[in-house]
This record gives C-alpha cells, sequence and structure tokens, in this order.
C-alpha cells in the first residue's frame, strides 16, 4: 500500500486510525506490559475515563490484561507503588510517559529491563505517525 492511500484512508476511517494508534502505543514498549513487563493485552488509561481521562498517548500505556484490570479506577502511580512487581524505574518510566517525554520513558523501561529492545527506527517512525496524527 502507498503511504499516500493509509493516511487517505486513516481520515476515512477513525477506526482504523484507532487500530494504528493502539498498535504504536505496544510497539513503544516492545509490546510488554509498563507496570509488570509481561505482554501487553490491553491499554490502560493512566488516568480513568470515569474521571475524565483522555485517549490519548500521553494518558494510555500499554498493559497487560491483569494490571488493567486489577488497577480498575485507582490512579496508577499510587496503585503501582502497592504491587508486589513494583519497580522505581518503572515509576518513572510512567511518569515520563504521561508528561510526554516517550524517549525518557523507553529508556527508563530498558533499564528496569536489559532484555527489551526497541528498534529506534521504528521508534522515530511511530513518532511521526503520532505527529500526524
Ligand atoms: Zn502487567
Amino acid at each position: 500500500m502507498h503511504t499516500n492511500d493509509a493516511v487517505f484512508l486513516e481520515d476515512l476511517c477513525p477506526k482504523f486510525r484507532f487500530r494504528q494508534w493502539r498498535k504504536s502505543i505496544h510497539k513503544f514498549t516492545g509490546k510488554s506490559c509498563i507496570y509488570c513487563g509481561k505482554p501487553s493485552e490491553s491499554i490502560d488509561h493512566v488516568l480513568p475515563r470515569s474521571q475524565g481521562g483522555l485517549s490519548t498517548t500521553e494518558n494510555c500505556v500499554p498493559a497487560c490484561l491483569s494490571c488493567n484490570g486489577n488497577k480498575s479506577d485507582e490512579n496508577a502511580l499510587f496503585w503501582y507503588r502497592k504491587q508486589k512487581f513494583y519497580d522505581p524505574r518503572r515509576a518513572m518510566a510512567i511518569r515520563a510517559w504521561l508528561e510526554g517525554d516517550l524517549r525518557l520513558a523507553i529508556r527508563l523501561l530498558q533499564w528496569a529491563n536489559p532484555k527489551f529492545k526497541v528498534n529506534n527506527k521504528n521508534y522515530e517512525k511511530d513518532q511521526t505517525e503520532y505527529n500526524a496524527a
């Protein structure tokens, strides 16, 4: 598919764009849960939608179903501090993510999990896609 066609499709179909956006969120962390590092199966709203949280990249983090369900409507950082798998580096990453500094967030996540590798080229591309959206 042509890049131009893709942009056209996204304009025509918000659902398609939403899917692309969700995909790019998972890609930022190499498809791992930002809280515990397990495979991310869902997108967690840090500030829950019930409390006015928006579906923006800054407010949405990749999370496994267990963390997402467990956290429920609690403040993410507050909830996270009480978990057995709490890691201050991940907490810092979450904070950086919320501030929109994905680059720093990813660096902190890599620090927390040396096995986690992100293809920088893809990351740059995702960032462009996000800015275009
Ligand atoms: Zn998790």
